[in-house]
């Protein structure tokens, strides 16, 4: 059954405040912000540049802004095992949404991103979803006649995703040993949780086929709910995005890791969203009046045809 956009505001209300409430745990009263035993200070995670500008504070983390890239990410960042532990804590929540996976939203999303990286190049037979949770994305490559690979960390999730068929593997990227090369690999608003966006671009493209393509939905720093938001934007949430791309910043990593771009676009425009903060409402759960224009003025087309829409699609190709 098809969700309006204030049930799935009101789903992702739930899984923000579940999230955010175990940032507790981890802050120290006197300052607001995350102990320093938990995180550790970083340079820049595109260009390596070590002076970055404060941003603000939100939920305990800290969010700069590359002075020489103007790479948005977090700083200080949590050190690996205390990251790995907060994800091992956090499925409860997750694992419900994950029954909604289904849903028309997101199977509009996923197919039209099918149809996008399908188009860049012939003979692509089969596809890896990293961090496939219950296997919803890789249902529908399925049914395009793809073989489907599949690697999810949570347990749970790994088994759903197994039993429909799907070859799964409930381990680390770095830790598998594919049987063959893969024409597609896909990552699914993953790639702004991984701290070393390098590593992860130069691991994949050692398991990619010659003409393999990598397709990335993340969200976008550039987006213009981002940008009017600010701290209020639900992009930023202190924690689980340690690195938020940009058009440019993308490109940059891309590039360093011997990758161009075979093609760029924004989906989910949050107009409504803008809206709702225009008004002084609460952006996430305010009672959305204007759904097709942000103040009358700009629309969903030329939100997305600027490269303004919250999340970025990008296609990598050697
Ligand atoms: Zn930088």
């Amino acid at each position: 059954m098809k969700k309006s956009v204030k049930e799935l505001h009101a789903i992702r209300a739930k899984m923000w405040d579940a999230s955010i409430s175990r940032h507790e745990h981890y802050i120290d009263k006197s300052t607001g912000l995350f102990s320093t035993k938990f995180t550790e200070e970083r340079s820049c995670p595109v260009c390596t540049n070590n002076t970055p500008a404060f941003m603000f504070n939100k939920e305990g983390g800290t969010y700069v802004k590359c002075s020489s890239c103007n790479m948005v990410y977090l700083n200080p960042v949590f050190i690996d095992e205390e990251l790995t532990k907060f994800y091992q804590s956090n499925h409860s929540v997750q694992s419900e949404i994950v029954e909604t996976d289904e849903d028309d939203f997101y199977s509009t999303i996923y197919n039209q991103g099918l149809d996008s990286v399908l188009s860049k190049a012939q003979l692509l037979t089969s596809i890896l979803d990293i961090g496939c949770s219950s296997g919803a994305f890789l249902d529908l490559a399925a049914k395009r006649g793809l073989k489907t690979i599949g690697i999810e960390l949570n347990e749970s999730e790994f088994r759903l995703a197994e039993q429909k068929g799907h070859e799964t593997y409930n381990d680390s990227l770095e830790n598998i040993d594919f049987k063959q090369e893969i024409d597609i690999v896909c990552m699914w608003d993953v790639f702004e949780h991984i701290k070393d966006g390098e590593v992860c671009l130069n691991t994949i493209k050692s398991i990619l086929s010659i003409n393999g393509l990598i397709f990335l939905q993340i969200p976008s720093s550039d987006a213009l709910a981002a940008k009017m938001l600010g701290a209020k934007c639900n992009m930023y949430d202190g924690i689980e995005h340690v690195n938020l791309y940009g058009i440019e910043t993308i490109k940059k990593i891309a590039n360093k890791c011997g990758l161009e771009i075979a093609s760029m676009k924004t989906v989910i425009s949050e107009i409504s969203v803008m809206n709702n903060y225009l008004n002084y409402d609460d952006p996430y759960m305010g009672d959305t009046k204007n759904q097709s224009s942000v103040h009358g003025i700009i629309d969903e087309k030329s939100i997305h045809e600027n490269l303004l829409g919250y999340k970025l699609q990008v296609i990598l190709r050697r």
